[in-house]
């Protein structure tokens, strides 16, 4: 995705590469980063608090997600933490003329997702809930964002799937799609466009659900390229091309599931 908008920019003497890092070594391999010509970073799972941990400064918004993506490494080395997740679902939802403020919302999942999307959609002036198969998660993760846990899918404006249920991995486990899921693919029509994070090349079944029945949807590689778009432009100071972000991103995904 990067590479296809630096190639899309003639951006010449850039370049965006993967550093699989451990854990162990994941602060010695940031505090070297600036030395070896970086000038910044996405950070992804398992590494989105550390990041934020050992960033000399950071976003507010980063601060009160508590998990940072993108990091920005200064001349002198300075490293700032900032968090594109939440910004970047609700550029997706702007770009649809869906905007939050007064509006309901019902969030799947109680993870490091989630988190981020509770937090943006709140902050946007929604009414959010949460339900999660862990109901604990939930509950714990919807008093420290002062938002409702649910222990049932309630009707809302917009359902965003925060679950990792609609990846390949969990289909090949045999879940349909729906199983684990508190709504099935009939009561979908309870919301008015539906979200799903997870991204693969073929839409989830979630999102086929609601595109049947004339749901507005937004799919995970959206929501993927908007994040990587705000990355870009932190670091480049250009603006993101989002159509060489699709196309790379998708070409991406299809490659890596095939
Ligand atoms: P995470 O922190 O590991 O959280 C996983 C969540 O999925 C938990 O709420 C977990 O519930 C739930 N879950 C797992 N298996 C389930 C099942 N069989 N049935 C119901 N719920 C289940 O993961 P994450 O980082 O939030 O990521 C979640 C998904 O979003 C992943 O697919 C990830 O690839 C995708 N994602 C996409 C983007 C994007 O830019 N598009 C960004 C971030 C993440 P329990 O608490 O009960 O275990």
């Amino acid at each position: 995705m990067h590479q296809a908008a630096i190639a899309a920019l003639g951006l010449e003497r850039w370049s965006y590469q993967l550093l699989p890092v451990p854990p162990d070594l994941f602060a010695e391999t940031v505090r070297g980063l600036g030395a070896a010509g970086f000038v910044g970073a996405n950070v992804t799972v398992p590494h989105k608090e550390a990041a934020l941990a050992l960033a000399d400064g950071a976003s507010p918004r980063a601060r009160a997600i508590g998990a940072a993506n993108t990091l920005s490494i200064a001349r002198d080395g300075t490293i700032t933490a900032e968090n594109t997740d939440a910004p970047g679902l609700l550029d997706a939802l702007a770009a649809i003329g869906r905007e939050p403020a007064g509006s309901s919302a019902l969030v799947l999942g109680a993870g490091g997702s989630a988190r981020a999307v509770v937090w943006a959609l709140r902050e946007a002036g929604a009414a959010v809930s949460i339900w999660n198969r862990t109901p604990a998660r939930a509950l714990r993760l919807a008093d420290e964002l002062g938002v409702r846990a649910v222990k049932r899918a309630e009707p809302a404006e917009l359902l965003v799937n925060c679950t990792t249920v609609g990846l390949a991995s969990s289909a090949r486990a045999g879940d349909d799609g729906f199983t684990s899921l508190p709504i099935c693919a009939d009561e979908v029509v309870q919301y008015a466009c539906l979200v799903d994070l997870v991204y693969s090349d073929q839409p989830t079944a979630l999102l086929r659900a609601a595109s049947d029945r004339g749901l507005e949807t937004v799919d995970g590689l959206e929501i993927l390229v908007r994040q990587g778009a705000r990355s870009f432009t932190t670091w480049t100071g250009q603006r993101a091309p989002l159509a060489a972000m699709r196309r790379g991103a998708s070409s991406a995904t299809r490659n890596q599931q095939r």
